[in-house]
């Protein structure tokens, strides 16, 4: 708003007009000036020349088998791309949203950490990636559930454009999506952790965990050598103090890497004494990571270890795996040919 406020009363108008444009962008979500109709024309005419509505524009589809799922390529203004999902899961419609144009991080079985880092979105590019979905679930008289920061990038690595993007969305006097609806997932970077439990916020935070003990941890995600479990489980309890707000770990489990119920059980001990909750998903398959998802058998027997020790986890569906769409899947140069065969292109 602050923002918005310079730009406008730069342009001679009175305050008031402020509010009439916010609004225009957040609550009704209007994409070109025209529509700001209580405005007069020569301030609409400022503001298509001065101001982009929308940062970026669709230039792929694709739609799972079941059709619950959809997968946005979008350019962004520079050239680059980035991939949105779209998720419909009984009454409810969730956001999958990038953060950055590929990752720092380098997790060997991720897609994006494949690819390779080439720049951090803006938050007004994060913000777009929602807005979108959420004009064409107005038109089927539907609204947005959830928006889930699991897409490319490391949100904790692009801190500021992530948070001012949920804090905008947030905005009663916006878009007005309650906080308890957004989570951010991080590989689990501990100084944005204890940032994050400070500013106590009521956004949820997963925690890609994936590992419990640093010697395999370090192997599936290199950022691991550099804050090792001890660092990252100090801020997960700082996190915890500071906000009595549980946290989810996420755990892909991958076959005969880490899905034994020596590694469940050091999870147990590692998660002592914590507030959490456990996402477990099978591996998806990334085209540079050879290994395979565990076993369902495999899954339910390293779940029953965490079950015996009540330490709360779910094993979660996959979903639009065969239009890449699922965790750790999106890349936007890796627009596979076995992706489009399988799915519709639409
Ligand atoms: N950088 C953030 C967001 C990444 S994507 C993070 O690390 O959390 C969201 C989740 O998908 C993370 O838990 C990530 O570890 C997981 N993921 C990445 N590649 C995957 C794959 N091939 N199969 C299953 N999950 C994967």
């Amino acid at each position: 708003m602050e923002e918005l406020k310079q730009a406008i009363l730069g342009l001679d108008q009175p305050e008031y007009r402020v509010k009439q444009v916010y609004e225009g962008i957040y609550s009704n979500i209007w994409l070109h000036a025209s529509n700001f109709t209580t405005l007069p024309l020569s301030l609409r005419n400022e503001l298509e020349r001065r101001f982009h509505f929308l940062p970026l524009s669709e230039s792929q589809r694709l739609e799972s088998k079941d059709r619950l799922t959809q997968k946005v390529l979008f350019s962004l203004m520079d050239g680059l791309h980035i991939e949105t999902v779209l998720m419909h899961y009984e009454q409810r419609h969730t956001v999958c949203i990038s953060s950055q144009v590929g990752c720092r991080m380098n997790c060997s079985f991720c897609a994006t950490g494949q690819m390779g880092y080439q720049r951090n979105l803006s938050s007004g590019e994060i913000i777009a990636q929602v807005l979108y979905f959420v004009r064409e679930l107005k038109a089927q008289q539907q609204s947005l559930s959830n928006v889930v920061v699991m897409g490319m990038g490391e949100p904790f690595d692009n801190y500021e454009d992530v948070l001012t993007a949920i804090d905008r969305l947030n905005d009663p006097q916006g878009f007005n999506l309650g906080a308890r609806r957004f989570t951010i997932s991080t590989v689990g970077l501990p100084d944005r952790i204890r940032q994050f439990a400070d500013e106590k916020r009521q956004v949820n935070l997963a925690v890609s965990l994936h590992a419990a003990t640093n010697a395999l941890r370090n192997q599936l995600i290199p950022v691991n050598r550099k804050y090792p479990l001890e660092a990252l489980m100090e801020a997960c309890h700082y996190y915890s103090r500071q906000t009595n707000r549980r946290i989810t770990f996420e755990w892909a489990l991958i076959n005969a890497i880490n899905d034994s119920k020596d590694q469940a059980k050091r999870l147990v001990e590692l998660t002592h004494g914590l507030r959490c909750h456990v996402n477990i998903i099978l591996l998806n398959p990334t085209s540079q990571y050879s290994q395979q998802p565990s076993t369902t058998a495999q899954a339910k027997s390293f779940k029953d270890v965490l079950d015996t020790h009540g330490l709360p986890c779910t094993i979660r569906l996959r979903r639009g795996i065969e239009i890449q769409a699922g965790c750790g899947q999106l890349a936007s140069r890796d627009q596979s040919s076995a992706a489009k065969s399988h799915a519709t292109l639409i």
